[in-house]
């Protein structure tokens, strides 16, 4: 079915060159023909979001575009945006350029951006996940003749463990604590990866209690019809020390360190759920007891799957170990090419600096905030795998 996208004053875009229906531009990637950027990273006319993560929907676009299901977390993070929702699979009709959205598994509302013109069809990927979780709708491969793809994990020792065996491991810690009458506290960024812990946690083990900061997020899934066990808050009535010995604390990384974490004393275990704890080391640097191995983004298999799915000759490749990822593709006969782009401060997407040097790691701090220059990150101390908060850990 095709609507009409609602205009704007954008004027009509320049004319195209190179025929190619993405470009990179210092705003953002930008679609000549359809004169509208996907993810851009400066404020422009007309915007069209893959995701609410803090690196790909930023404030100041005169235009929004995203999915449905993103409504409710682009609000909470935006405010008063001008928000055009689009369900996937549907298509709208700009400047000639036929758009339609297709799920990228990797948080709520995700969404891969098809764009057919000129007989001609390129995808933007934004960030996304193979595996299905239950949280989102899990990842399509749409087929394409140019594929936009992220690296954040874009090196062949990243392999997840499965959802089962994930959840397995999780489940076992937080029993043992238990049964140790320890409080199990668990890092894991607010949007996205808390609620697939909640997801998929055995809620049987005990209470489970959040930070403040998740349980905004929890509302938007829950809204949105995602199965989430309950959820108590420490401020509850009932929620005292009994209770904490046996439950399961959720928290961002940036509560690391703060009031917010000390109330739970020295009688608890903690860990750290993120795609880096594959790495060694990761865990130490991150002063936990635990590391899971959970993430957002495509593993290195998960990348190839979806990359060949795709049918693309050509692809671009996005935040992450570019480079890598493009010698691999290249080696294996497609044409392949970096896009320099200002992704990756959200989310897992936010590297150890000790692994990508030009990214840093924000926990949650929305890149706005006076953290530390960039240039300074590479330079990050041991037991800082980034600025994170002033006065964290
Ligand atoms: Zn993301
Ligand atoms: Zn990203």
């Amino acid at each position: 079915m095709m609507r009409c996208m609602q205009q704007t004053s954008t004027p009509r875009s320049p004319a195209v060159r190179s025929g190619d229906l993405v470009v990179a531009r210092p705003e953002g990637l930008y679609c000549p023909p359809g004169d509208f950027y996907i993810d851009p990273w400066k404020p422009v006319g007309r915007a069209v979001i893959t995701h609410a993560h803090a690196d790909h929907a930023r404030v100041g676009h005169g235009h929004y575009l995203a999915h449905t299901d993103s409504a409710g977390t682009l609000r909470a993070r935006l405010g008063d945006i001008t928000l055009q929702t689009l369900p996937y699979g549907e298509a709208i009709l700009h400047h000639g350029v036929r758009i339609s959205l297709h799920p990228a598994g990797h948080v709520l509302g995700s969404a891969q951006v098809r764009l057919e013109h000129g007989g001609r069809v390129w995808v933007a990927s934004g960030d996304y996940k193979t595996e299905p979780d239950g949280t989102c709708a899990p990842f399509e491969p749409v087929r394409c003749d140019t594929f936009i793809t992220e690296s954040t994990f874009g090196l062949p020792i990243y392999r997840w463990p499965t959802q089962a065996a994930l959840f397995a491991e999780i489940n076992g810690w937080w029993r043992r604590n238990v049964e140790e009458g320890r409080t199990s506290v668990l890092l894991c960024y607010a949007f996205g990866k808390a609620q697939r812990i909640l997801h998929g946690v055995d809620a049987g083990i005990g209470p489970i209690v959040v930070h403040g900061a998740i349980e905004p997020l929890n509302a938007v899934y829950r809204a949105a019809g995602v199965a989430l066990p309950p959820t108590l808050r420490v401020t509850d009535p009932g929620v005292d020390a009994a209770l904490l010995k046996r439950a399961l604390v959720l928290a961002p990384p940036s509560a690391q360190g703060t009031p917010w974490l000390r109330r739970f004393g020295n009688n608890h275990s903690d860990a750290f759920a993120s795609g880096w704890m594959q790495l060694r080391g990761a865990r130490r640097r991150r002063g936990v007891d635990r590391g899971f191995v959970m993430s957002d983004h495509a593993d290195w298999p998960g990348l190839q799957r979806a990359i060949a799915g795709t049918g693309a000759e050509r692809v671009f490749v996005t935040h992450g170990s570019v480079a890598v990822l493009v010698r691999w593709l290249t080696e294996h006969g497609l044409q392949a090419q970096g896009f320099r782009t200002e992704y990756g401060e959200e989310d897992d997407d936010g590297a150890p600096a000790e692994v990508h040097p030009h990214l840093r790691m924000k926990d949650g701090v929305p890149p706005e905030s006076p953290a530390v220059p960039a240039a300074e990150a590479p330079g990050v101390p041991e037991g800082g795998e980034g600025p994170g908060t002033p006065g964290s850990r």
